[in-house]
């Protein structure tokens, strides 16, 4: 009996070195003979054969387990399931294939009550962390708990998967975790209590990329934790110079995405990408002014470096937005089909100071024709020699408007206006700017 016991043990290591190794015919083989040796696990962190194969990347042998019906959703001495272990080590193929499986998104494990979407986020897997959402968004959890519910889920201190992957530093995840309705402005304290935001976080873990991210959908950085401080007063603490500059309460606030407006949510990948540059890219004209000014130097952004001149050497006259003359035309309003740059149409669209409660209810009208902007699209590239798009670009006035959008006086003067608002970058450092356009455009009769 003895024997047996210790034959038993060594076909079970054997497998799981096997498993380790990723040689999947010695794990046939073994299963061969044995194929109960699938249910078994390690002595001490009992981990499963398919906990060692997903943590791992084995796909393969991963694949094989689950078509032995294997419980994808066995857990360890941790109560980490499997889902959990591929998500931890960035796995994006051994993740999607327990998400085709129906493995169990909403499982906590016994360390810190994470969730399968906390392990993506705190280790920075924006493809696992992406995989996930999907499957949440078709899974009976977003019919029985809510996606948005399960996007903000907490952990058992508290910690929403963006608190804890803007505090590892994740721009990437925290980006998506916002697109897909993450609270910015969430408290690990739960609500109405004081705790940590996400921008206390990503001030300590001193991220620029991810309190740009943070500032750009809302965050607040007069939030308090519950020592009584403000993020920049973490960022302080912790010495990241450059971070604690942006989230200084006295410097310029930031644009901030209008995602509560209807066609903003319903805006198509293109436009999104288009319009979430420009903002990206008009807040960091503002930042680096506030940088100069604090005398912090910024590591150059590799992609960032294309500006607005360089824009116009490639643009010909026909396609420049009329509004600011500066930019091309890249974005169409619908049902009209008026035409203007992304950065005219954030600078239409952005609430400096976002109030959650007033935010929605004057939705912007298009400056050429005031009718209720409906839709975004992605502007159709016209043929250069259309005579229709021939803008006279020799003053600064709008001379020639194109013929068929018949702007009447008053209308032109609401042009010359914003023209002299000039580039969005310049305008997002003043406070001012949308209220200006405001009275221009919406509030005369
Ligand atoms: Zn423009
Ligand atoms: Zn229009």
């Amino acid at each position: 009996m003895g024997q047996a016991l210790s034959c038993g043990a060594n076909q079970e290591n054997g497998l799981f070195s096997a498993v380790q190794l990723g040689d999947l015919e010695t794990v046939e083989a073994l299963l061969e003979v044995d194929p109960s040796l699938l249910h078994e696990s390690t002595v001490y962190d009992r981990q499963s054969a398919l906990h060692i194969a997903a943590a791992n990347g084995w796909i393969e042998i991963l694949s094989m387990f689950l078509e032995r019906s294997v419980d994808p959703d066995m857990v360890n001495r941790h109560k980490q399931t499997p889902l959990m272990l591929a998500a931890m080590h960035g796995k994006i193929s051994c993740v999607k294939r327990l998400l085709e499986v129906g493995a169990n998104i909403l499982k906590f494990d016994s360390l810190h009550g994470r969730t399968c979407l906390h392990y993506a986020s705190y280790y920075g897997h924006s493809d696992c962390l992406q995989a996930i959402l999907s499957a949440a968004q078709s899974s009976s959890v977003a019919v029985s708990w809510g996606y948005a519910r399960f996007v903000n889920i907490r952990d058992g201190k508290g910690a929403t998967p963006l608190h804890l992957a803007a505090c590892q530093r994740r721009p990437e995840c925290v980006h998506i975790l916002l697109d897909n309705g993450a609270l910015a402005c969430a408290s690990t304290g739960g609500y109405g209590s004081l705790g940590s935001t996400p921008l206390h976080l990503a001030a300590r873990g001193g991220s620029l990329d991810c309190i740009r991210q943070l500032l750009a959908w809302g965050a607040d950085r007069l939030q308090r934790d519950a020592s009584g401080r403000i993020p920049y007063v973490v960022a302080l603490k912790r010495k990241h110079g450059a971070c604690a500059a942006l989230l200084n309460p006295s410097s310029a606030e930031p644009l901030v995405w209008p995602s509560p407006l209807k066609f903003i949510s319903e805006l198509n990948q293109e436009a999104k990408a288009l319009l979430e540059h420009a903002l990206m890219e008009a807040n960091r004209e503002r930042e680096k002014n506030i940088l100069k000014g604090a005398a912090y130097l910024l590591p150059s952004p590799s992609h960032s470096d294309v500006t607005a001149d360089d824009n116009i050497s490639e643009a010909s006259d026909s396609e420049l937005c009329c509004i600011c003359f500066e930019q091309v035309c890249t974005i169409e309003v619908q049902d009209c089909g008026h035409q203007m740059c992304a950065q005219c149409t954030l600078a239409l669209c952005c609430h400096n100071k976002p109030n959650p409660t007033t935010s929605c209810l004057t939705p912007p009208v298009c400056p050429f024709c005031r009718s209720t902007i409906a839709r975004l699209v992605v502007a159709k590239i016209k043929e250069p020699n259309d005579p229709d798009h021939e803008v006279d670009l020799s003053s600064s006035n709008l001379k020639k408007p194109r013929k068929s959008w018949n702007i009447s006086s008053e209308e032109s003067s609401s042009f010359k206006s914003l023209s002299t608002i000039g580039s969005f970058g310049k305008m997002g450092g003043r406070g001012s700017g949308r209220i200006a356009m405001e009275n221009e455009w919406i509030d005369k009769p």
